[in-house]
């Protein structure tokens, strides 16, 4: 029934609202900490922030983007920190903030602003949205949904089609069949898989399903930006075997905060991993500049676009692939080698939830990536197969099932050769094969340490110790406890920087571990990406923890070894602290 479900929602809606305009106002009024400015743009090194990231398909951070409260996280009682604990487990990011952020958020604009004063054709081709999704956290998926309904004029969605991976999870059956039925359709509609297929046969399931002039392909995790999709749509108009993916900005998997990506394309490494590399200089002198398309060697994976009679002609997807992993190498090979391009498009944005791992695996245990990789490495890679086989020796024997179909396809589509392919579109790589080292890239460029707004020692009220490193003050993950307080000792140093991190003495962050919240705080290498490091000390003398929810407190009952622990905030003694120099 329509007017339940309405309720049903829009409660929900409304009480995080109204809890939501309370806290921000509490939080403004009562001094607010420094705030950076949400366009402050800084570079990362790459090897940090890809490294970190499952097949480095996090782009490095620009910039911390638009920062959300941090109070948006708190936790308030057992059922917040159930929430939450619950959502790490079975989701990867904090659940308790995405609830709360509800179905509609605004975004930073992270274009460059040359993009907005571009006009599109005014006809252009209508899309067919694909969402794929396999236990997915329900309002992450809803305000995907939304995102798409709210920033795309209506004209150019003809539907989105979302795929349900035959989900476990309660919330996405009656609820899920529900809200679509009463809030989302006629523009949407619900198709269940009857058996988890993965999201590469997921996706061709969804394509049989669409009847746009375009499919584009997104996560269940995403939200889509400002005048995202006419960009992606002119050049495929222009050139049906252009296909276009848009730059993925960065949401944040601990604070679900905005961020945008800098520009850079697509690579892979002979471990048949994908990458992200620097855009060479010529890719940016195009007549549009360096907001104008660039072309990439290859795709990160769920977010493309692409003309939906060219998707087909050209062999939609392997359905030899399970669950996940090579199929985005796999459609980039082919785009390129079966005369199509592949092109970023910079001033369309998409955000995504970068996760540290995948909450799923596959039905059997299996290591899909694996077998997917072999299969691409089989069809498309010619003489060049050798150089994943003998990074991986061990699948040599191993089986990948029949291939005759996708060597048909190439054959039939009279696809160039690989080496045509790395001479023409990916020269870099030759680079490594031969031998010779890459250089590193964005090493250290535009990094600079972060400002240093406050130091000393770390005093807690309750007890009057301050905070110190249990064993050597450079021990990586080695615990710290209260003693005694020395101003003369360094080793009671703290800094309190802009990135919101507390460095002792000058080597370490305080830390604390996303998914085990009953863990106590730790010292680890500062990795400046905020999240597990990231600190509000706020006028009331708390020491939040922005990506837990909770603040640093004295264990109770207060013992002579000084433990701390990470709990819910109630404003005691034992939760105040003064850093004082
Ligand atoms: N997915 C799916 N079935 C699966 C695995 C994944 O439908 O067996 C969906 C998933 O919910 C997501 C998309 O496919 O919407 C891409 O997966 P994921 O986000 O885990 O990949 P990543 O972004 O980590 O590469
Ligand atoms: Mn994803």
């Amino acid at each position: 029934m329509p007017s339940v479900t309405l309720r049903y929602f829009c409660y929900g809606c409304l009480v995080t609202s109204a809890t939501w305009s309370v806290l921000l106002f509490l939080y403004f009024s009562l001094g607010a900490e420094p705030n950076r400015s949400p366009m402050q743009h800084r570079n990362q090194p790459i090897s940090r922030s890809l490294s970190d990231h499952r097949e480095g398909r996090q782009p490095p951070a620009a910039s911390k983007g638009a920062e959300l409260s941090p109070e948006m996280g708190m936790i308030f009682n057992e059922a917040d920190q159930e929430v939450r604990d619950t959502g790490y487990h079975r989701h990867a990011f904090n659940v308790l903030i995405s609830n709360r952020l509800g179905y509609h958020r605004d975004l930073p604009d992270t274009r460059d602003p040359q993009c907005r004063q571009r006009s599109h054709p005014p006809a252009l081709p209508s899309a067919s949205v694909v969402i794929c999704f396999f236990n997915e956290a329900f309002s992450a998926l809803l305000r995907t949904i939304h995102s798409v309904l709210d920033r795309t004029p209506a004209y150019l969605l003809h539907e989105i089609i979302l795929v349900d991976d035959h989900s476990e999870l309660e919330e996405l059956k009656d609820d899920l069949d529900r809200y679509v039925r009463t809030e989302l359709q006629p523009k949407v509609h619900l198709v269940r898989n009857q058996r988890r297929e993965g999201l590469i046969r997921g996706r061709m399931i969804g394509a049989s399903h669409a009847t746009g002039e375009v499919l584009v392909f997104l996560d269940s995790h995403c939200e889509v930006n400002q005048a995202w999709l006419q960009p992606l749509l002119a050049p495929i108009q222009k050139d049906r075997r252009t296909v276009v993916c848009p730059v993925i900005d960065i949401i944040s998997a601990d604070t679900l905060a905005y961020s945008p990506s800098p520009i850079v394309r697509g690579g892979f490494n002979w471990g048949l991993h994908f990458k992200w590399d620097p855009v060479p200089p010529s890719e940016l002198n195009g007549s549009e500049g360096a907001s104008g398309p660039i072309r990439s060697p290859t795709m990160a994976g769920g977010l493309f676009a692409m003309n939906r009679k060219y998707f087909n002609e050209l062999g939609q997807y392997d359905a030899g692939m399970d669950i996940w992993g090579g199929e985005n190498l796999e459609i980039s090979f082919r785009i390129w080698m079966c005369g199509g391009q592949l092109l970023i498009i910079p001033c369309s944005r998409v955000g995504h939830i970068f996760r540290k791992r995948r909450p799923y695996g596959s039905p059997g245990g299996q290591d899909t990536m694996a077998h997917n990789s072999l299969r691409l490495a089989h069809v498309w890679m010619d003489e060049y197969k050798e150089q994943f086989l003998s990074l991986r020796p061990e699948l040599r024997e191993r089986s990948y099932g029949d291939i005759s179909e996708r060597a048909a396809l190439r054959k039939r589509l009279q696809c160039r050769s690989f080496r045509w392919y790395l001479d023409t579109v990916y020269p870099e790589m030759q680079a490594v094969a031969n031998g010779n080292k890459q250089q590193p890239l964005f090493v250290n460029k535009g990094l600079k340490r972060p400002k240093v707004l406050q130091r000393g020692r770390l005093r807690n009220l309750a007890t009057g110790r301050c905070l110190v490193a249990q064993g050597r003050v450079s021990q990586k993950g080695g615990a710290v406890v209260l003693r005694p307080c020395d101003s003369r000792d360094s080793e009671q140093d703290w800094a309190y920087d802009e990135d919101k991190q507390l460095v002792l003495a000058g080597l370490l962050c305080l830390d604390v571990s996303e998914v085990r919240t009953s863990d106590p705080p730790r010292l680890m290498k500062c990795h400046g990406s905020g999240g597990s490091q990231q600190w509000s000390l706020g006028k009331s003398n708390r020491l939040y923890q922005v990506s837990v929810g909770q603040c640093l407190s004295v264990s109770q009952p207060v013992g002579p070894k000084g433990y701390v622990s990470m709990a819910i905030c109630d404003g005691s003694q034992a939760q105040q602290w003064q850093l004082e120099g």
